[in-house]
């Protein structure tokens, strides 16, 4: 048993599912953030409990084979990445292995089919998106940069390495026009303040590039003259207001205001363009991205009879690319303005086959299943991190599709709802995962599940 400020030396032996150290010493189990497999470290206990505590890496004695030097000066005190000083090689390791153990102690399966992770060529500044808090520091100054982790102190970064490097030179126009014109920042405490977040897009494949500053208000003084020096960054399309007066750590509103340019940005993964609204989600990192939606296509096993589901489709991205080798293709989404650019991207990519329902999954599938008797040959499911709903998993179940593509950010809600579609007739045939989020400890992962109708009559042959 330790005690709080105690200091000792350990031997980290395993990585935790947020990219922690972990290490036992006489049959304690420490938390030690920034800890390698691997290091032999001091360590400095911060918070004792029973049988657990978290401690502070103090010093390393020994370094862990696979440390590198991590291109961020910032990287521990910053809670956007977590395992920077890990090399790249092991980073992918960890995260199969990552994969492999939620599906064995959360879904159930003994030995799931996970491949190895398809890595990125470059692991930096990948990124094509990046919210920025502004706040004020200790001596107070406005400053701008990421949260540090678990709290929302900001650690000031104008040139996150894991960004566009447009995102410096934007960020820096922004400080400087805050203090010339006095305008004031958001504070969470008391609720006061203008400005709140700089959400910065880029389309890594036309260069073009939006700013839209969430605010605290329905206006913004100066956003001309804001606009006009934004507007001199090349490649600057669309400058935008969202309104967000509520007291709450949601960063964005729900209503946009034109400022200068578009109110969207366009980009392309494959040979689809895609329009993309402030509001709407789109994968943040686009390389990967088509590969991703490669592996769901192959997943998929269209041959073009078929008839497609696809559960929470953002702006259509998975959607029409599945359009391309299917009959039709349906696509479900709750934020309205995604669904808005969802049909306007089939549009001007000339797909007449992919129609889009603006709705929860969990209410639209069961109600057209329910009243229209809807069918489909493939399901794809694309949640966010709380993953399927159990009234959308229910109905996937009761609509039979031959095959079903998950395609997921979070591996322990997908090992959750994996157990119970498999408990009701599902194989697990493979498990991809594909780095999507280089230096930091979360995987996105695809999945391909088939139905035993399928399974048994090919295990004839
Ligand atoms: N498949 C898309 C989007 C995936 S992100 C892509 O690859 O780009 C998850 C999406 O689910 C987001 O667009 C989010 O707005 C949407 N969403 C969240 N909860 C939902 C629900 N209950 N029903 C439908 N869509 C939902």
């Amino acid at each position: 048993m330790f005690q709080k400020n105690d200091v000792v030396t350990v031997r980290i032996e395993h990585m935790g599912n947020n990219g922690e150290g972990i290490a036992r010493a006489d049959g304690y189990t420490l938390f030690v953030k920034d800890g390698l497999p691997g290091d032999l470290a001091e360590v400095k206990i911060v918070k004792a409990k029973k049988q657990y505590g978290y401690g502070r890496l103090m010093r390393i004695l020994e370094p862990s084979e696979n440390r590198v030097e991590p291109r961020c000066p910032l990287h521990q005190k910053c809670g956007g990445c977590q395992i920077q000083a890990l090399s790249y090689k092991e980073q992918l390791r960890y995260k199969e292995e990552k994969v492999r153990g939620h599906l064995k102690h959360i879904g159930g399966f003994p030995e799931p089919p996970v491949l190895p992770v398809i890595g990125m060529e470059e692991p930096f500044r990948y990124r094509n998106k990046a919210q920025f808090p502004f706040g004020t520091d200790k001596d107070g100054r406005i400053v701008t940069g990421f949260y540090a982790g678990r709290t929302h102190s900001i650690v000031a970064n104008t040139d996150c390495v894991l960004g566009a490097p447009e995102n410096k030179e934007i960020l820096e126009i922004i400080l400087a026009f805050l203090e010339e014109r006095k305008i004031s920042v958001y504070d969470e405490k008391t609720g006061k303040g203008l400005l709140r977040h700089a959400l910065i897009r880029k389309g890594f494949r036309t260069g073009e590039l939006m700013v839209c500053l969430v605010v605290n208000g329905r206006s913004f003084p100066g956003a001309d003259e804001l606009a006009d020096r934004l507007f001199a960054v090349p490649g600057m399309t669309s400058v935008t207001l969202n309104v967000n007066e509520k007291n709450t750590n949601v960063i964005m509103g729900t209503e946009i205001l034109p400022v200068r340019g578009r109110t969207h940005i366009m980009d392309a993964i494959g040979p689809i363009r895609y329009r993309i609204s402030p509001l709407s989600f789109y994968q943040v990192n686009p390389v990967q991205t088509e590969k991703l939606y490669q592996t769901a296509l192959d997943y998929a096993g269209l041959t073009g009879t078929e008839t497609v589901w696809d559960l929470y489709c953002g702006i259509g991205t998975i959607s029409l690319f599945l359009a391309q080798k299917a009959e039709k293709v349906y696509g479900v989404e709750v934020i309205p303005d995604a669904v808005r650019d969802a049909r306007s991207n089939a549009e001007l990519n000339g797909i007449a086959n992919a129609e889009f329902y603006e709705g929860r999954a969990e209410e639209v599938l069961p109600e057209m299943y329910e009243k229209k008797g809807i069918r489909a040959d493939v399901i794809v499911v694309d949640p966010p991190r709380k993953g399927c709903d159990t009234a959308c998993l229910e109905t996937m179940l009761l609509m039979k599709p031959e095959r079903i593509v998950y395609v997921s950010c979070d591996s322990a809600t997908l090992a959750r709802d994996l157990k119970i579609l498999c408990a009701g007739g599902y194989k697990l045939e493979q498990v991809q995962p594909v780095d999507m989020f280089g230096q930091t400890s979360g995987v996105e992962t695809v999945v391909l599940l088939s139905h035993k109708s399928t399974w048994k009559s090919t295990m004839l042959f």
